[in-house]
């Protein structure tokens, strides 16, 4: 293709020089180098994409992240799974990529079929946690007959949990395995060779020989979190996010989420352990490096981080706000997730508070010591509550999280982790079903004791989920997760406490609705 063009000006420029002053020669013979540099950066160009693609162009990636949106559980965060492959994919492949949040964009399954249509994409990929995987069937099928040819990958917690299974129920081509950025940016590599899939770490195809998925290490596992992109918030429309509720009871505001590690070495009995148990972490520097990206991007400055265990490491932490400072990065910090209460220390709650920590919610999950070991998340549940009493001192909103119905969890149990709760200077707290998600060793747990007890459990919503494991019968356990939250709330000094720290005092009448919602509970409905 270079050649006639080369070959023509050259021959052009030698026939009209004999015609031409000197100095248009050389003007001439400049441009036509020129020309040549230019060609040959092109040529280098398409010959790194075709090394990387066996398909020649763009691959056209439809990256979409299931689930609806209920009244009564609205909350919607930016998809950072699909933003960090995004991220990845682009970096290293020639690709044209659409990121869709169903939720965020109200979609049903329908529309969101459409949207995938409209793009018409090569590979479609579809993550999806276990509460929202119901559609996956009618959705893949509805895309198989519209694109017969364009790949249909799963990935997202509730394939790296089922597996080769949900490769039997729906019509996928190919699942991923827990971290998703390597393995399919080797899915586009193959594209459209549908065997080259077969030998793809972390992938499981129709053909893969082992079918079972649950153990991450057969993933890809990231070690160096720092040598991948910033996550692809360009791909989603951020202003939309700050619109909505994210985590409770912050209420809707200008702000990023972010991670800062992977993985968890805890062995929490009901965690289907998204990640794995081998930690892993930016360095701090590079934590802030993408705060101070976003804070001169989009002038945001509150920033929440969902990590699984932000301060694992004591002194990640406290280099995190030193840099913090010595930036100059005046910003507020939100954990909705991430900080494990028992870890914390005076030295580190002053530290993230000097550093801008408004919010905290510390996962105490039981008030019972036996359950505490039995679930395996041996909270030290006196140095936790000791540190919620000094981050509220600190002026930190703090919320609690607590789980009732463990196997075998007697009332009396229950109770302690409602008084514990109530007693503590906690602000808010919100109360879950314990529910055996797939992938989780309590699952395992409960199917080999109570044969067929799961087998009908319909994960539509997480916090709607109706199983009783304990050893309360079922009615008396209903009124007791009903009326926990009203025990907890109804505390002249907690409300006192909620008025005078609620993260942003001028939306606090937009929170007495809930307010009102979550203390009736079981009360009037
Ligand atoms: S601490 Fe959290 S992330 Fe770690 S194992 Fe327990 S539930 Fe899972």
């Amino acid at each position: 293709m270079l050649k006639p063009v080369v070959y023509s000006l050259n021959d052009w420029l030698f026939f009209y020089s004999f015609l031409i002053p000197r100095h248009s020669v050389l003007l001439a013979y400049e441009l036509l180098s020129l020309t040549l540099r230019f060609q040959f950066l092109i040529y280098i160009k398409r010959k790194k994409y075709s090394a990387m693609s066996s398909f020649p162009g763009k691959v056209r990636v439809f990256l979409a992240n299931l689930g609806y949106r209920r009244p009564l559980h609205p909350l919607v965060t930016p998809p950072l799974g699909l933003m960090y492959i995004a991220a990845y994919l682009r970096d290293k492949q020639s690709v044209s990529i659409e990121l869709c949040n169903q939720k965020l964009c109200r979609y049903s399954d329908k529309t969101l079929v459409q949207k995938i249509s409209d793009f018409k994409p090569h590979i479609i990929g579809l993550s999806a946690m276990t509460h929202s995987a119901g559609s996956l069937q009618w959705i893949t099928t509805q895309l198989k007959t519209i694109f017969p040819n364009s790949w249909q990958i799963i990935g997202g917690p509730h394939a790296s949990a089922i597996g080769k299974q949900l490769l039997s129920d729906i019509s996928a081509h190919a699942i991923v395995i827990g971290e998703g950025e390597i393995a399919f940016e080797k899915i586009v590599s193959a594209y459209p060779n549908l065997n080259d899939l077969k030998g793809i770490k972390g992938v499981i195809t129709q053909h893969s020989k082992n079918p079972i998925p649950i153990n991450k290490a057969n993933g890809h596992i990231i070690q160096s979190l720092d040598t991948l992109p910033f996550p692809a918030y360009d791909l989603v429309e951020i202003r939309k996010y700050w619109k909505e509720q994210s985590m409770p009871p912050i209420p809707r505001r200008k702000y990023m989420s972010l991670m800062s590690s992977r993985g968890c070495p805890f062995q929490c009995s009901y965690c289907h352990h998204i990640f794995g148990k081998q930690f892993r972490q930016h360095s701090p520097g590079r934590v802030v490096d993408e705060i101070a990206y976003y804070y001169k991007k989009y002038h945001v400055k509150d920033y929440e981080f969902i990590d699984d265990i932000f301060n694992l490491n004591p002194s990640f932490v406290f280099e995190f706000c030193e840099e913090l400072h010595r930036r100059n990065l005046k910003i507020k910090l939100a954990f909705p997730n991430g900080l494990r209460g028992d870890l914390l220390s005076a030295d580190i709650i002053d530290a993230l508070c000097d550093a801008g920590m408004y919010f905290c919610a510390f996962a105490i999950e039981s008030g019972s010591p036996r359950i505490q070991k039995q679930m395996r998340k041996h909270l030290n549940i006196e140095r936790c509550l000791n540190n919620i009493q000094l981050a509220q001192k600190r002026g930190v909103y703090c919320h609690g999280f607590g789980m009732m119905g463990f196997p075998g969890e007697t009332a009396d149990e229950m109770q302690m982790t409602i008084d514990i709760m109530a007693n503590s200077h906690l602000h808010t707290a919100s109360f879950f079903t314990v529910t055996p998600l797939p992938g989780s060793d309590l699952f395992d747990q409960v199917t080999q004791q109570s044969h067929g007890l799961l087998d009908n459990i319909q994960y539509k919503e997480f916090s709607d989920v109706t199983i009783n494991l304990s050893h309360v019968d079922d009615a008396h356990f209903l009124q007791m997760k009903r009326t926990a939250l009203r025990q907890v709330m109804m505390n002249s000094n907690r409300i006192k406490r909620i008025i005078l720290d609620f993260p942003q005092p001028h939306l606090l009448p937009l929170y007495i609705p809930e307010f009102i919602r979550r203390v009736t509970q079981g009360f009037i409905y």
